[in-house]
Order: structure tokens, then sequence, then C-alpha cells
């Protein structure tokens, strides 16, 4: 099903082709924060990932999106100065709607990037964002095991083969 497939696929957010997102007329890029901007371990965001957020933020408008609650949340990005979007509930519409209305931007200008199919390609992909899929930071993150087998007969359905990156016109 169409609906489970990312537009792109690449192994972490630092190789992400973002010219051709800026290209494709993305203008506001939403990031998941578990296992694609930090792992379960790290408290708070790293120096690498925060300096390449905070230089990404001069071409796109950039917010977080993250399923987990504002108190982890709100302790990763404290050093960050990027919005955040709290117990989304991805893959929902609630947050994205949110979104979209903070924005006042179309979902066509969206791009999600995260590394979970189950909600944040799905998620994106039904409301018509551009989907990013990354590999996920720690394989072993105990809150998404069951998601990983599901999506791991999805992926097989859909032909997705983790480490084949791609990216689609
Ligand atoms: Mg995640």
């Amino acid at each position: 099903m169409k609906i489970f497939i990312p537009k792109m696929y690449q192994k972490n957010i630092f190789i992400i082709n973002y010219n051709k997102l800026k290209q494709a007329g993305i203008k506001l890029l939403i990031f998941d924060l578990d296992n694609t901007l930090g792992s379960i371990d790290e408290t708070v965001i790293n120096e690498e990932t925060s300096n390449f957020l905070t230089n990404l933020a001069t071409n796109f408008q950039i917010v977080i999106a993250s399923n987990s609650k504002k108190k982890r949340v709100s302790k990763f990005c404290s050093n960050l100065n990027i919005p955040f979007y709290t117990f989304s509930l991805k893959p929902t519409k609630k947050s994205f709607i949110k979104i979209k209305n903070d924005y006042n931007l179309d979902y066509n200008k969206m791009a999600i990037i995260g590394d979970q199919i189950l909600t944040d390609i799905f998620g994106g992909n039904r409301l018509g964002i551009y989907t990013i899929l990354v590999d996920p930071l720690d394989i072993d993150f105990k809150v998404s095991k069951i998601n990983r087998l599901i999506e791991k007969k999805i992926n097989l359905k859909n032909g997705i083969i983790r480490g084949n990156y791609y990216e689609k016109d």
C-alpha cells in the first residue's frame, strides 16, 4: 500500500537532500524526536544535531513533533530555539492540523522526517505531506518494538529494504 511508502529514504537527517526539498517547494520541516534526532539515552540534543538544525533553520521553518510527553521533549529541546509539539499522537491528524494552522501552510509545503513507517510516514502520507524515512538511531528502542515488527511486514509487502536508500522524483 502506497500510504506506507516514504517519498525519500536516507540513513540519517544529515545526508538528506534538502536542496531537493527546497526545489519541491517545501517550506516547513517537521522532525520526529526519538530515534530521529536523538536516541533514548540522550536526554538533551547533542551539539552536532543542534548545530545542524540551527543551520537548517536559515533555509526552512522547522518544528519538532514527538509522540513523547512534554517533560522528555522540553528537556531535550531546552538548548534549542526550535518550536516543538508534544504528545502528537502520530499518525492521527491532530498535531499535523495544529502545525498547519499555526504556520498557515498547505500540507504540500511540509515535509516530515522520521524513523517510523507506522507513525511518521503513514501520518504524513495520509495528508499529502512529503515523507522522509531515516534509519532509527537505536534499533532496540523498547517503546516501538511492536511497531517495528509490524513495520517489517509492511516493508516486506512494499519492497522497502532497510539500507537501500532512495529519492523519488
Ligand atoms: Mg521516532
